[in-house]
């Protein structure tokens, strides 16, 4: 058993061993968690649905209302009922102006390149605040069971989720008042929660598909070693069981003649029938037959007639699927698994579709709307320690690199990379004689080391005097699965060596990271010019270098005017080099370089005679 350490302040049980795992869906979300190997999936008071509708009310007095009481609210109050949430996360207005107009409720935005708003009466809401409304209700859902107090949380996503949208996922995490350990992809969780990553021996190729309410998306995983990969993703994010309820309502509407115009609650009229289409849908998934009242009227459908109105939607998510796989550069038959995943995948005809398409039996044990919700909490539990045989893996939030000449940053890794990773580069020096070599180590996303954060320093010392340009360094990066650095340096010719370890990979803040990343996204043009002109200027430096020792070998043949020549080309390199522009420096190198190259021909000619002269044969 853990021990579990009581908060004196609150008087709970502050519960630090349990990390919940969060799937926050687009339609529906739900918190679970693994206490003593039992994986809980939180239900609501009455205990009667784990699923929390991801929909948010705002009542007369301004007060946030999350879940099914808000859902009730979409007939009365559609225009302070906020849903669908996640399609907004970490988008500009512009990325949403096509579907702007599916909204009851308004959606703005005064600068045209920030963040959308919603408006409800007069106060403003952005996506972030919403969505952490709604973990703010699953918080308290899995405190009010535990009778303690939840702070760490591992939160899942869609695999095409950019940077952005899984940066606003973290950060309405910690609105929320949860520290993000984790952002987990939603295929990924849920192919860990079918235990798909145990056997690390053998390497799996894995279809997820997920057909939720509002969106689709299939995804192609690897999983090598318990490395997971996503191979490709594809989707629509405007089909899914919503779409499956109006294709009933205007099924419905022509068959009965109902007329949709009806005026004064026509709105209202239109979200009942919504209401029991859906109703008659979750019914046909195990009864051959539906039917209801509404306003007198008697409504029917069967599984037949239901099935024929969803076979082309089914069709558009197989076509999905065939772009997934080639995208993967895969074939149906590379396939292992099918992993199915959200509500609208217990329909039969679903099953059934994806079942022939693949040309096997999807696995759909595991409740398809909680299956990556437990993904995400054993996730959690690894993360909380409690699953010590299973390596933690994790990406590289920044870049890793070193310093090289003219104080330019080399990534070595690149952020993002799946860690463990070790990966190397060959270095030489730039100086005669030189037999040291100072190798400082940074994290960041600039071109330039100053703006970046230094991790560490150490010099490889004893390197054998050679020429600039001989010594071989060979630099090492090893950045072990707990996020220890190691940084090796080898001098090849002579095998000296030495190294370092970094120990502090993270110990950066959350906010430290997001604003060197934006710091990196603002600077981008200024830092790649910078760079180029530093380049050029290193460039610059090695040509005059070049060039004396050109003339020190060389002024016994070469011609005063020659002579002459050279220099003043040198010295136009060395004058461009302090003061002139990137291009400037590139100009005067290839002058001196168009002037130089015949003659470095002709010294080579001249090398090879005296060479030759100076052979005596005994
Ligand atoms: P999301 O991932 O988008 O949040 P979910 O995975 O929770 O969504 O799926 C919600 C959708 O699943 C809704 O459209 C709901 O009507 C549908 N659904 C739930 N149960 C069933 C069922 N038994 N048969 C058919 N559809 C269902
Ligand atoms: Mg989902």
């Amino acid at each position: 058993m853990a021990k579990i350490p009581i908060n004196i302040k609150e008087g709970k049980v502050k519960s630090d061993s349990i990390i919940v795992g969060i799937d926050l869906g687009t339609t529906n979300s739900l918190v679970a968690y693994i206490n003593d190997k039992e994986t809980i999936v939180v239900k609501d008071e009455d205990g009667s649905s784990a699923l929390l509708p991801s929909i948010i009310h705002f009542g007369p007095d301004d007060r946030p209302i999350v879940g099914k009481l808000a859902k009730e609210k979409l007939i009365t109050s559609p225009e302070r009922t906020i849903y669908s949430v996640k399609r907004l996360m970490g988008k500009a207005l512009e990325d949403i102006q096509s579907f702007q107009t599916n909204y009851g409720y308004t959606i703005i935005d005064d600068d045209p390149e920030g963040l959308v708003k919603i408006k409800v009466g007069d106060r403003y809401f952005n996506p972030v605040q919403l969505s952490a409304e709604i973990l703010k209700a699953l918080k308290e859902r899995v405190e009010s069971q535990l009778d303690a107090i939840v702070t760490k949380a591992v939160i899942t996503v869609p695999a095409y989720f950019n940077d952005a949208q899984r940066q606003a996922t973290r950060d309405a995490g910690k609105l929320a008042g949860l520290d993000v350990l984790r952002i987990v992809n939603e295929p990924t969780a849920a192919s860990l929660a079918y235990g798909l990553d145990t056997d690390t021996t053998v390497n799996k190729t894995i279809a997820v598909y997920d057909l939720g309410g509002g969106t689709f998306d299939i995804s192609i995983l690897t999983i090598e070693g318990g490395i997971f990969e996503v191979l490709s993703t594809h989707g629509n994010t405007f089909l899914g069981g919503d779409d499956f309820d109006q294709a009933i309502v205007d099924f419905w509407i022509d068959k009965y003649k109902i007329k949709d115009s009806i005026t004064l609650n026509g709105k209202s009229l239109k979200q009942k029938l919504r209401i029991e289409a859906e109703q008659a849908k979750i019914t046909l998934s195990n009864k051959g037959f539906f039917d209801t009242k509404i306003n007198g009227q008697a409504l029917s459908i069967d599984k037949k007639e239901f099935e024929t109105l969803i076979q082309p939607l089914i069709a558009q998510t197989l076509h999905s699927a065939t772009r997934a796989l080639k995208d993967a550069q895969l074939t149906i038959e590379d396939i292992d698994h099918i992993v199915m995943v959200g509500g609208s995948t217990r329909i039969p005809l679903v099953k059934q579709s994806v079942g022939t398409f693949f040309n096997k039996i999807p696995y759909d044990e595991i409740n398809p709307d909680e299956v990556v919700a437990i993904g995400a909490a054993i996730q959690a539990n690894i993360l909380a320690g409690n699953e010590t045989n299973i390596l933690l893996l994790d990406v590289t939030p920044l870049s890793l690199g070193i310093e090289t000449v003219g104080g330019l940053m080399d990534v070595i890794i690149p952020r993002n990379s799946k860690i463990p990773i070790r990966a190397g580069r060959k270095y030489t020096t730039s100086v005669d004689g030189q037999k040291n070599l100072k190798i400082s180590v940074y994290q960041g996303e600039r071109d330039l080391v100053e703006h970046n954060r230094k991790l560490g320093e150490f010099v490889l010392n004893n390197i054998p005097p050679m020429p600039a340009g001989l010594p071989k360094i060979e630099i090492h990066f090893i950045l072990n699965a707990d996020g220890i650095l190691q940084v090796k340096a080898k001098e090849l010719r002579s095998n000296i060596e030495q190294m370092i370890e970094i120990k502090s990979q993270y110990g950066i803040s959350e906010e430290d990271m997001a604003k060197m990343l934006i710091e990196s996204i603002q600077h981008a043009q200024d830092d790649m010019d910078t760079k180029a002109l530093v380049e050029a200027q290193n460039e610059a430096d090695y040509i005059v270098l070049a060039s004396q020792k050109f003339i020190d070998q060389n002024k016994s043949w070469l011609t005063p005017d020659v002579l002459k020549e050279i220099k003043k080309l040198t010295q136009k390199v060395k004058i461009s080099k302090m003061s002139g522009t990137k291009d400037q420096i590139r100009a005067s190198i290839d002058a001196l370089n168009a002037y130089t190259g015949p003659l470095a021909h002709q010294a080579m000619d001249q090398s090879i005679q005296q060479a030759l002269s100076g052979k005596k044969i005994e």
